[in-house]
């Protein structure tokens, strides 16, 4: 089978000879083959959306080679190319780039005019497309009094209305809800599976990953490795043995953006200073998303966690799981009281209210990093506390001042205390952070 998409050497230099030259892909090599579903990933500024507007002839590339179906498509007259815009390739952005002024079938017929498609029949498609989607009843809407869930929705049908064989999305779901998300991703998808479409995404979040047949790792201007997904099966021939899911690859779920080397060095790290394998690891964040949530129970947590390790449990006696659990429900609680000591903060000095959230967040701090606190240090902490909380000093500055003597000032604490406390706090302020 030949690949739909074939991609050597590629070049792409912005303002090139300009003082402000930037070299976005310094010499890319990829093949996409069709009815595969390719995800571009990456940090932002790696040069994804530069790749996908090459490739969907936006965007001439400064040198290499890219064809689309076998053929050039930076040497078609204006014809050729809208007749490959049209008919072969189609994208979705981020923002749905829908006309507002537009009803929603009028949104997703607009390509038909263009193809000089009458207007009963454009009706007909547009209107089949809005019910697959499940926006029929928006058809007459105008699209900005719509939720962002459906906006994509309508601008996947506008995507497909001319059916293209290759569907690009930049970061669909960027904008969305993760209800929503889940929605577009899903209907993404079906469009690769039943529609037999060839689709390339492109994403910064590590999280739709298993969507893809293969993923090209991206970084700095450049494609860093491809990792096949192993739980799909495979279109483009791959050699024996590629498919095998490496703890790597689990890492790199987890640690997204950093290279194949520190990822190594983690795996060893983990052998050496951990019971615990990947996998529980996964376990167990599954579980502390779910309680951060507030999706499941203390109990529920317990429970989990003591499922033995030939199941791929841990093995946690249930009353110390849930020992966890409580450590986990009170680190959330004292985040949201954080988070809303730091949005209230507009006056330097603290009202009586915040006083008081601080009190209680030293008081934790207190018991659960062991501390013994007399007078002084108890309205040290407050003071400083609040400081740290509020961001006018960093976390080094806290440490360092909490074992300073009190002679000088400082919190008096060893710095055995002082590293667990500002610990607690760092991961109490992590979890405040409201992005
Ligand atoms: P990504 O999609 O991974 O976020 P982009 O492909 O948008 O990355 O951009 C890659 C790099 O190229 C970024 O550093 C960006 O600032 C730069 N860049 C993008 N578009 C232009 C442009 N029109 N002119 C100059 N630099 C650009």
């Amino acid at each position: 089978m030949k690949p739909i998409i074939e991609i050597k050497d590629l070049k792409v230099i912005y303002n090139e000879g300009q003082s402000n030259e930037y070299a976005a892909l310094r010499g890319e090599s990829l093949d996409i083959y069709p009815e595969e579903y390719i995800i571009l990933f990456g940090p932002s500024g790696c040069g994804k959306s530069t790749l996908l507007y090459s490739i969907l002839g936006i965007l001439a590339p400064t040198s290499g080679t890219l064809l689309v179906k076998g053929e050039d498509v930076y040497k078609y007259n204006s014809d050729e190319m809208v007749r490959f815009q049209q008919s072969v390739i189609s994208i979705i952005y981020q923002s749905f780039n829908l006309i507002p002024s537009l009803t929603t079938i009028d949104n997703v017929g607009l390509p038909l005019i263009f193809a000089g498609v009458p207007p009963g029949e454009r009706e007909r498609r547009a209107m089949a497309l809005l019910k697959r989607f499940g926006v029929e009843k928006q058809a007459r809407k105008i699209s900005t009094n719509l939720s962002g869930g459906q906006m994509q929705r309508i601008a996947v049908a506008r995507s497909l209305v001319n059916d293209p064989e290759i569907l690009l999305a930049d970061e669909p779901v960027g904008n969305l809800d993760s209800v929503s998300s889940a929605e577009v991703m899903d209907t993404l998808e079906e469009i690769n599976v039943k529609d037999k479409k060839t689709i390339i995404l492109v994403t910064h979040d590590a999280k739709f990953l298993p969507y893809a047949h293969r993923v090209y790792f991206m970084k700095d201007g450049g494609v860093e490795r491809e990792v096949i997904n192993p739980e799909k099966k495979q279109i483009k021939s791959v050699s024996p043995g590629t498919t095998i899911l490496t703890e790597i690859e689990k890492l790199a779920r987890i640690y997204p953006y950093i290279s194949i080397e520190e990822l190594k060095v983690k795996s060893i790290v983990n052998y050496l200073t951990q019971d615990i394998g990947i996998e529980q690891i996964e376990l167990v964040e599954k579980l502390v998303e779910m309680m951060i949530e507030g999706k499941i129970t203390k109990e529920k947590f317990a429970q989990s966690l003591m499922v033995p390790f030939s199941r791929g449990g841990l093995e946690i006696p249930f009353e110390k799981s849930l020992i966890m659990a409580q450590k986990i429900e009170n680190i959330v609680s004292l985040a949201r009281e954080i988070r809303q000591y730091r949005t209230r903060l507009q006056e330097k000095y603290a009202s009586p209210k915040q006083k008081e959230r601080i009190a209680d967040l030293r008081k934790m701090l207190t018991s659960e990093c062991g501390l013994a606190v007399d007078e002084y240090k108890k309205r040290w902490l407050d003071e400083n506390l609040a400081s740290r909380v509020a961001g006018f000093i960093t976390m080094e500055d806290f440490l360092d001042r909490l074992s300073i003597m009190s002679e000088k000032n400082g919190g008096g604490f060893s710095l055995k205390e002082a590293r667990i406390a500002s610990r607690y706090l760092e991961k109490l302020i992590a979890q405040g952070v409201h992005l």
